[in-house]
Order: C-alpha cells, then sequence, then structure tokens
C-alpha cells in the first residue's frame, strides 16, 4: 500500500512520462498533418518518421537536464541523468536507422554521403550524426579516456547545441515534409526552446542567484579527510529541504562558474538559517575544500533528491546502512529526527575502512540519548582494542540488527558502489523487498 505522499510522487511521475511520451511524438503528427504517405514506400516514410522522432528527443533532452525541480521531484536528478543517458542511445538508433533505411530502399541515396558533392541538406545530416555519436562515445567512455568533468561538460554543451542547429539545417532544408509555414514555424519553435534552455541553465539560472548567497560561517574538521562546511544565508531567508536531499554548491563571489558540485546537506532540515555539507577530500575540487574559511561567499542551488524519510511518513522506523562519507545525507536525517523528537525506532549501520576513517563519531555517541537509535560500526581493518563489528556489511551482520517485520520498515543505502550493492543485496537476503530500499548514488554520470 502506497502512503499518501508517495501516491502523489507516483501520480507525479506518471504525468511527467506522460507529457514527455506525447512530446516525443507530437511533433511527428504534426508533420503527419495533411501529408499522405505514399503506400509504395512504407519503409522510406518509416525512416522519416524514425528522424523526426530521434530529433525530438534530442530537443526534449535539453529540457530533461534542465533541472527543474518539478519535474525531477517525483525520480530524483540521478534516475533523470541516467534516463538521459540511455534515452540518447535510443535517439541515436532512431537518427541511425533513418538514413540506413533510406540506403535500403534506395541504394542511389548512398552518394549523399560524399559530403563534398553531396546538397547542403545531406552534408548537414551527416555532421549532426557524426557529432552525436562524438558526444555519446565521450560521455560512455568519459572515465576511461580520463577527461575530466570540467572538461566534459564544456565539450557536451557545445556538442549539443551543434547537434540540434546542424540537425535543424538537415530537416529545414528537406522543404518536402516541412513545406507549410505553420508547420516550420512549429518546429522552429521546438529548436529555439531547445537553445534558449541552454541559455536558462547557464545564464537565467545562476542569475536567479544572484542577491542569494550565502556566506561560510564555521569550517569543522573531521577525521577522515572531511571538512563540513556550514554556510548562512545573506539577506535571504534560505530554502526548505528535507532531511537527505542535496544541494548544488558554487564558491566564489560570481553564480555564473561552470564549476558547481553536488553534495548532500549533513544539517538538519529543521534550522533553515544554516546548510552544512560536508565535503571528503577525493579529487581536484574536494581536495581544495580544506582551504574554505569562514567569510567566504557561496551560492547553494536545491534542494534536490528523493533520498528522504519525508516521503515515507507512514514508516514504522527507518534504518540507515552508510559507507565513508556516505553517512553525509544519513546525518542530516539524525540531527532531523533528533530536532523532532522522534520516537520511532532507528538503526544506523555505518560502515568504514578505519577507526579514523569514521566521521561524527563523537556526535553520534551524544546522539544515541536523544533517540530510539542503535548506531553500529563497522571496520575492515579495525585497531586492537575495538569491540565493535568487524568487516563489511553483508547478510550475517544484518540479521543480527534488523528489527521483526523488516517490511514495515524504510531502508536507506549511499556510500561507496561496491558497498552499495553488497548492502542491498544484504537487505534482500534478509527478506526486505527492493520497494523498501532508498538508494543515493554520489555519481550523476
Ligand atoms: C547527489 C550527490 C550527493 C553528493 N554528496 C556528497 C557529500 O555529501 N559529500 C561528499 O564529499 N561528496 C558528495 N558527492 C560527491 C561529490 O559531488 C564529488 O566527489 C565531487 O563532485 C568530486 O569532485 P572533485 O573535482 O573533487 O573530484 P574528481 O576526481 O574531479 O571527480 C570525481 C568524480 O566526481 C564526479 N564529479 C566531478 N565533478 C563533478 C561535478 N561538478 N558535478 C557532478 N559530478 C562531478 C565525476 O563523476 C567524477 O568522475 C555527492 C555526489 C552526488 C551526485
Amino acid at each position: 500500500m502506497m502512503s499518501g505522499s508517495t501516491k502523489i510522487y507516483f501520480w507525479k511521475g506518471v504525468f511527467w512520462i506522460s507529457l514527455y511520451l506525447l512530446f516525443s511524438f507530437l511533433p511527428l503528427i504534426v508533420v503527419m498533418v495533411g501529408f499522405e504517405p505514399s503506400v509504395t514506400n512504407f519503409w522510406r516514410e518509416f525512416s522519416i518518421a524514425l528522424g523526426f522522432v530521434g530529433l525530438t528527443m534530442l530537443c526534449l533532452q535539453f529540457i530533461i537536464t534542465a533541472r527543474f525541480r518539478t519535474v525531477a521531484a517525483p525520480f530524483g536528478l540521478d534516475m533523470i541523468l541516467q534516463y538521459h543517458k540511455y534515452i540518447s542511445l535510443v535517439a541515436f538508433g532512431a537518427i541511425l536507422f533513418h538514413p540506413i533505411l533510406l540506403f535500403w530502399v534506395d541504394p542511389e541515396n548512398l552518394e549523399l554521403l560524399n559530403v563534398l558533392k553531396a546538397p547542403f541538406r545531406a552534408q548537414m545530416a551527416v555532421t549532426s550524426t557524426i557529432l552525436l555519436f562524438i558526444i555519446i562515445v565521450i560521455s560512455v567512455y568519459r572515465k576511461e579516456f580520463n577527461i575530466d568533468y570540467e572538461t566534459w561538460k564544456t565539450l557536451h554543451w557545445m556538442l549539443a547545441v551543434l547537434i540540434i542547429i546542424t540537425a535543424a539545417l538537415h530537416v529545414f532544408n528537406v522543404e518536402y515534409y516541412l513545406s507549410a509555414n505553420w508547420k516550420r514555424m512549429f518546429w522552429g519553435f521546438i529548436i529555439a526552446i531547445s537553445l534558449f534552455l541552454l541559455f536558462y541553465i547557464r545564464v537565467l539560472k545562476p542569475a536567479m542567484l544572484i542577491g542569494r548567497k550565502y556566506v561560510v560561517r564555521k569550517v569543522v574538521e573531521h577525521k577522515g579527510e572531511a571538512w563540513s562546511v556550514q554556510f548562512e544565508p545573506v539577506n535571504h531567508s534560505g530554502f526548505l529541504f528535507m532531511p537527505g536531499q542535496f544541494g548544488w554548491l558554487t564558491l566564489g563571489n560570481s553564480p555564473f562558474q561552470i564549476e558547481e558540485h553536488p553534495f548532500s546537506f549533513s544539517s538538519s532540515s529543521e534550522d533553515i538559517n544554516i546548510i552544512e555539507m560536508t565535503i571528503k577530500a577525493l579529487g581536484d575540487y574536494t581536495g581544495n575544500i580544506s582551504k574554505v574559511k569562514p567569510g567566504d561567499v557561496a551560492h547553494i542551488e536545491g534542494p534536490y533528491g528523493v533520498f528522504s524519510p519525508d516521503r515515507f511518513p507512514d514508516s514504522k522506523g527507518y534504518i540507515m546502512l552508510a559507507g565513508g562519507v556516505g553517512i553525509t545525507p544519513m546525518m542530516s536525517m539524525i540531527r532531523t529526527f533528533a530536532d523532532r523528537k522522534e520516537n520511532r525506532p532507528l538503526i544506523l549501520i555505518y560502515a568504514n575502512n578505519t577507526f579514523e576513517d569514521i566521521i561524527f563519531f563523537n556526535e553520534l555517541e551524544k546522539i544515541r540519548k536523544d533517540l530510539k537509535i542503535t548506531i553500529v560500526h563497522t571496520l575492515a581493518e579495525p585497531p586492537q582494542d575495538w569491540n565493535g563489528e568487524e568487516g563489511f556489511i553483508d547478510a550475517d551482520l544484518l540479521k543480527k540488527y534488523l528489527p521483526e517485520g523488516a517490511n514495515d520498515y524504510t531502508y536507506f543505502i549511499c556510500g561507496p558502489g561496491p558497498m552499495m550493492d553488497a548492502s542491498h543485496k544484504a537487505l534482500m537476503d534478509n527478506g526486505v523487498k527492493t520497494g523498501n530500499i532508498e538508494m543515493e548514488v554520489f555519481d550523476l554520470v
């Protein structure tokens, strides 16, 4: 049985998916109005339809990635970006089959591949398809090619714009299908909206953050190379968030910088005067987090994410499995529970390599007194005098701590990929249904 708020998220999700499907086919329907497809050349017409649907899907990618909070709310940004990734492959398939079918119907069309002699519309089609291939390859193999995230992001946007422009030049130069003025205007509008969305993301959205600055109030160093940075809104009231959600952080005076990073909030959602993010030094950006000092200016865009107990208000209790810095969203949940004087049962199982890696150890010890919470630390490399659990999270460990009626609880998992997979499996081995398990992956691409 779905709770009231889960039902709302479900129906919102159904609404957005229906709208997506409608918009995927609407432009094709518009092309078809008043047009009599040739019966003898079914495959030719089908190939044209594939081209139009593929292009529409590419245009819709700009909406998907625009980070509209209402669209992201039912699914979560990670799910949306995964969808963006896979639907690109579907769009690429549709676009690739468009010429393949044309070549199959009439092999003379192969001449269009000779870009030096081919008409402009064919040159644009070939360019667009090659760029699409490049964007997919560098996105799928970014890590293998060692392309850093910021370079990839800039390249991705530039290629995306070029793909849309060259595809539009192809479509508008095959006058036959868009001969009516209103059809040209309709398609022109779709292309313009796609390009406008890029302007919205890069210029308008950051511009909306002007006047919504945050200033660093405090920086706390933890064990395990992690720092908690507390931000205070400057002359505005901040924003409300659910415990477990995250925001995009831009450090510095200008919100227009290319470099913005997602971090979970680790503070209580009951106090909107302070937003805390706890960041582990792992790469070039996070490696410099220790240099942030009180008084520094920042911009935070959010909240995003669906990884929150507030979406499951009817749960009998909450069980959190964290690994390493994956404790941050759980810390927000636990601090919020403490502020709300939550009296439902809570369990935190926190896995780390060594004792030195445990972030928030002392605060968690203190908070035990304020909540009905069981806190279990497990260490892969425990010290000699350790009397907690040892090893990784597995089915045997969970068996010791999971309550009766395990499926009446909601489970949250966050940590490194292998830890998350192992914890999910261990829960399922203990009879927990996958529908009761929420996961937050700290990697969007
Ligand atoms: C929803 C979410 C919540 C997160 N919460 C936390 C948290 O609370 N604490 C914490 O320490 N880390 C968190 N992370 C991870 C954090 O965002 C990355 O570790 C950080 O962006 C890496 O940047 P870097 O330049 O230091 O590392 P790099 O070594 O340059 O990058 C490592 C990987 O991080 C990803 N990444 C890098 N830059 C960006 C970017 N600008 N935007 C998106 N992804 C990027 C890429 O996949 C990259 O391969 C979270 C990530 C996500 C998606």
